[in-house]
Formats: structure tokens, sequence, C-alpha cells
């Protein structure tokens, strides 16, 4: 079996990890280089293209050939680049529900055949290092990245060669990069990456060597791109107003734009200027002969960069609380705040993000941030650079590939349930038992009875999904439990579901009252296909009214039909003793639940369900003198078989 290897494939950068003898290492090509820029440029149609640092260099001399931030298309639609804010130098295709395409040449590429080609050039350089054929891989995307955006990821891998053995998160895996060396801990973790072009918040507990994810909260589409773009749009607006080129209104898919040239070039040292601005407190930014005839500089400040771009760093603060939230932590309880991703480096954001954290002990410096070493005595949690920002996410990606190898036996990433997990109960719905996102493993069971007399067995179908109806959900498995005859409502079945830390699902059947039981393993009910699990979750959010009615409907027809079963058989154990007109209006209302029980489709319309239950109550009142009757007579024979009456 050839070695697994772990990729970030990122906006901005990807690199390429692996493990050796228990120690994570990002790789490094030919030329000594860690990180590989994410950029492709196609000299000439036949051409190979040029890969990384190399199509990094032309980028600014053939901006229109030359793709970068790719990952900001994969697996988006035509209708989502009409959205797009982010303005790039190179052609942008898509209509509708199409797909993206970038054509280059005469040749229409997809955003995943771009990635590929990053891709072949991280393989290229781990079969260098490692000597052998590399095949399997572990990629990471984006905690909130879509099942269409992990599906392109995956075959991006496809394309460059790779079976791809995982898709990860990557706040998970920085997590994961972060904590090999601290497994006896117990903590509480959220880390804040902020890359190129994406945004994720994550937070995690890691006890004893094992990790839960417990919240992730994100934006595909904010990053350090964005900061770059408003210093674009700033420095344009003052190279405009001082004679210069008007570069303000140059719009996206605009390749030959004559001005495409000078916005790359603007974009590139707007970019050096920010990255530059994170250990310096001004900058020159000097752009000689924009046009034969005009040459821009302009110093800028830390201060004003932080102005202009402030705003795009606090949109990342609602995520961070939505995703405490869905902790249900407060930042307080946090152990430590990791800071995964490249932009995490200005000082702008690690202040922020250690206010709105309340880290404590936090003290900026030019050039990072240093940590108190007071920690026992700190309120908040503390934020922890101490990882390499642009590493740690591949190291995470090789740490998990090795898990899969089989190493690192002591860390088990705890996965959650990715659907929720029932079974099918009366009139056909899913009662869940488990529901989705519950962290593995988990135990849960409920008590079943019977809805016909006299039922010797009660069959448990076991059921995945998130649809309403039974029918509309996956069918894991079905078997029987036996039981003494009783009436209906008597036996009691205990069921129990227990998903260990494998995701194998085991499910518990017990009789109560003779303690016989039977356990059956189901099949692996953690590993569903990503995009499997979407579209469960996508069904059952298209069809959420339309399975409620459904539910509202065959509850309210299990009702109504065990009134009308009653007053049926009461009508007929007393039909010669009742007064006509009583028991006219009693088959009235029986008549009317009857009728109103033959719709065959489930009341979508709430007109159905209101006519079912207005005739189950008025069925109810109707049977309110029966039913004393029946008492009176039920207590007559109980009193003539004490002998108490003749
Ligand atoms: P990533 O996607 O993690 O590779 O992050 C890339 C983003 O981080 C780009 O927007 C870079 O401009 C930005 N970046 C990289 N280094 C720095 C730095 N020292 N200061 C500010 N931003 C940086």
């Amino acid at each position: 079996m050839s070695k697994i290897v772990g990729i970030d494939l990122g906006t901005t950068n990807s690199l390429v990890a692996t493990v050796d003898s228990g120690i994570p290492y990002v790789i490094a090509d030919t030329d000594g280089q860690r990180l590989c820029p994410s950029v492709v440029h196609f000299s000439a149609a036949e051409a190979a293209p040029l890969v990384g640092h190399a199509a990094n260099r032309v980028r600014v001399l053939q901006p229109a050939t030359t793709v970068y931030s790719v990952k900001r298309f994969m697996g988006r639609r035509g209708a989502d680049i009409a959205r797009e804010e982010l303005q790039v130098t190179y052609p942008v295709r898509g209509e509708g529900a199409g797909p993206v395409t970038i054509p280059i040449h005469g040749r229409d590429f997809t955003p995943e055949e771009i990635s590929a080609e990053v891709l072949k050039r991280l393989k290229l350089a781990a079969e260098a290092d490692l000597g052998e054929p590399v095949t399997r891989a572990v990629i990471t995307v984006p905690a909130y990245f879509n099942d269409a955006q992990r599906n392109a990821t995956k075959r991006a891998g496809e394309l460059a060669g790779f079976t791809v053995e995982r898709i990860v998160n990557e706040p998970t895996a920085a997590a994961l990069a972060y904590g090999l060396d601290r497994l006896q801990e117990h903590s509480k973790i959220a880390v804040y990456d902020l890359g190129g072009g994406t945004f994720d918040l994550s937070i995690l507990e890691l006890n004893n060597g094992v990790f839960q994810v417990l919240s992730a909260n994100g934006n595909t589409r904010l990053g350090g791109d964005d900061l770059d773009q408003r210093l674009v749009a700033h420095l344009a607006t003052l190279i405009k107003s001082s004679g210069g080129p008007d570069l303000t209104s140059s719009q996206l898919s605009t390749p030959n734009s004559h001005h495409l040239p000078l916005l790359a070039r603007l974009r590139e040292a707007a970019e050096a200027a920010k990255i530059r601005l994170s250990t310096e407190t001004s900058v020159e930014i000097a752009l000689p002969f924009l046009t034969p005839d005009f040459s821009f500089s302009y110093r800028l400040t830390c201060e004003e960069l932080e102005r202009l771009t402030r705003d795009i760093v606090e949109r990342t603060r609602p995520h961070c609380l939505r995703s405490l939230a869905d902790a249900k932590l407060e930042a307080r309880q946090l152990d430590q705040v990791i800071l995964v991703g490249g932009q995490t480096r200005m000082p702008l954001v690690r202040r922020l993000v250690s206010e709105w954290f309340s880290c404590a002990e936090f003290e900026e410096e030019r050039g990072g941030v240093r940590l108190g070493d007071r920690f026992h005595e700190r309120t908040g949690p503390m934020l922890n650079t101490s990882q390499n920002p642009d590493e740690a996410v591949a190291l995470g990606a090789a740490i998990q590939a090795e898990i899969l190898s089989g190493g690192f036996k002591n860390v088990l990433l705890l996965d959650v349930t990715p659907l929720s997990l029932g079974i099918e109960t009366f009139g056909g719905l899913m009662n869940i038992i488990i529901p989705r996102n519950s962290t593995i493993p988990v135990k849960a069971g409920e008590v079943f009875t019977t809805a016909v007399d006299h039922q010797r067995e009660m069959l448990i179908h076991v059921l995945q999904g998130e649809r309403e109806r039974a029918a509309d959900n996956w069918s894991l498995g079905k078997f029987a439990v036996q039981f003494e005859r009783a009436p209906r409502g008597v036996p009691r079945v205990g069921v129990q579901f227990e998903i260990d830390a494998n995701g194998i699902l085991h499910v518990l059947a017990r009789d109560l009252k003779t303690g016989v039981q039977q356990v059956v393993q189901m099949k692996s009910a953690v590993d569903v296909a990503d995009t499997e699990v979407q579209r469960m979750v996508e069904e059952s959010v298209e069809h959420a009214f339309e399975d409620l009615s459904a539910r509202r409907w065959i509850e309210a027809k299990l009702k109504a039909q065990e009134v009308l079963t009653a007053a049926q058989a009461g009508l007929a154990e007393c039909a010669t003793e009742l007064d006509p007109a009583y028991r006219a209006q009693v088959e009235a209302a029986i008549h009317a639940v009857t009728a109103a029980l033959a719709t065959e489709q489930p009341a979508t319309q709430t007109g159905e369900l209101a006519r079912l239950q207005a005739a189950h109550a008025a069925l109810d009142a109707a049977t309110q003198p029966l039913a004393e009757i029946l008492m009176d007579k039920a207590m007559e024979a109980m009193l003539r078989q004490r002998g108490a009456i003749t």
C-alpha cells in the first residue's frame, strides 16, 4: 500500500505533508519551497502549464492566462459568479445552474482541472521526497464547503491521479496538528481560520487524545483576498484622482481590457504592502510607469490599512458568535483560540479575535503576539499562535492520513452522526432515536408498544435519514422481537441504539416483561458518503412542509382510527339499548370520520386535516353518553361477577 499524504489545497497556497517516524512535516519541492502558490499559467494552447512559483512570477505579465484563487470557483454554479465580489484578471464564464469555466487559449477549463494541476505538482514533490509513487491523499476543505465544493475537490484529486481517502475540514486538521503534543489535556479549542478566500470558525473539544467537533461556522467567500480587493479599490481611486489611468471600474471577465496588466500589478503591490504591514508600521507602495507618463507612489500606514479593512475582519465576528452559541459555550470557557490561515498574521485580526474571545494576557508586539506566562491566572482563553498558521492544516491532514494508515493509535478523531437514526412506528412514521449531529460514541433508547390486539411480535425497522415518513428514509435493516400475546398497548419493547467509536450501529430490542433481547449490528452508520448526506438533508429541507403535514395527517389519522374502532365496538355492544335518535347521531359521526379517513393522499391541504380533526372531535363528543353506558355496563358485570347483584 502506498503512503497516504496530507494536502492543504489552499486558495492562495497549497502544501503537501507526511509523517515520518511519528513526526509530521511539510514536504519541500526540489527548489526547497514548502508553499506552492495555487497559481497555474497557460502559456500556449498545447504547452504544459506553469504551476506554483513559476506561474506566480508571470501572473503580472500574463494576467488573462494565469489562474489564481480558483478555490473560490470550485463546485460553484454559473449563477454564483455574478454574485462573486472577487475580481480576477482571467476570464470566468458561467450561467444559471451550469458549470463555471475558465476559457484560456480556446479551451474551457473547469476549476477542478486547474486545481488538479496544483495537486499534480504536490504529487511530484511528494514522490521525489518519498522516493516512491504517491497515489493516496487526504485533502482538506473549509468546514463550510458544501457538497458540490467537496465533490469538486475530490474530483480535482482524482484528476491529479490520487485516490482521495478522506476530505477533512481544515480547522479539524489544524486542531489535530496542535493536539498531537498535548494529548493528555482536556481542553476546548476554537480554531479561527482566515485564509486567502475562506473563513472558518470551529470549536473542538480535546480530551485525552479524543477530538470532538462541537460546532463549525464560516463563510466560503471571506478572506485575505477581500482585504486586497479593498486596498486595490482605494489605491485605484488615488491613482485616478492623481491623474493616472482609471482602474476603478475594471470588471471581472473583461480579459481584453488593456487595464488588466495594470490591475494585476496593483493587486500584487497591494497584497505585498498588506503583508509587510503585519510587521512594519508603514510601507511605500511604488508603481513606476503605470502608463508611459504616469508613475504612482504612496506611503500606506498600518492605521490606514486597518481603517480600510476593519469592517471585513469584523464580518467574521457573527460566525464566531454563532459557533459559540451552537457549542453552547461562552468565550471564556474556551482554553485556546488557535489562529490558522495566512491572514491571521495581521495584527488587527489578532487584536480583534483576542478582544471578541476575551483572550487573557494578550500583548501585541510588532511581528507577533506575545503570550503572558502567567497562564494559570488567566480568565479567558489563550490566543495560541504556536503553530505556523500556514502549515498547521497540511500537518493535520498528514496526521489524519497517518491515522487512516493505522498510525497514531492514541488519537481518535470523533465524528458526529451525519444523519438521524430511528425506527419505523405506527402509520409508517420515522421515530428518531439518535438525532443527526450527535457526537459518537452515543447510546439512546425508547420504549415502544403494539398498536394491534394480540400481536405476537414487533418488527424493528431501522432507518436512517431526515424525512418524516419511513419510506422516504434509508432502511438499514429489519428484525422481529417476539413476545407473549397481549392486548394492544400492553407489550413493552425497549429499543436501544448504540453507535460505537468506529461508527457501527448496534440495535438492541428487549421484551421488558421477559427480559428476552436481541442485539443486531447494522452496517456502518457514520460512514455515509457526503453526497448522500447532503442530498438527504437538502431533501428534508425541500420537503419540510409536505413532510410535516404528512406527519400531522398520519398522527391525526391514528388517533381518529382509535376512537372510530372504540365507537364501532361500543355501538355493536349496545345497539339494542340505545335511543334510535342517539344511535343515528353516533352513526352519522362514525360516517363522517370514516369519510374523512378515506382521503388517500396525506393532507397537504390543511382543509383535509381540519375536516378529520373536526370529525374526530364530533365523534368524541357524540360518544360521551355511549362511553358512560358502556362504563355502567362494565361496572354492572363486575358486580354481578362478585355476586353483589343478581
Ligand atoms: P492561506 O489561504 O492560508 O494561504 O492565506 C493566504 C492569505 O493570507 C492571503 O490573503 C495572504 O495575503 C495573507 N497573508 C499571508 N501572509 C500574511 C501576513 N504576514 N500578513 C497578512 N496577511 C498575510
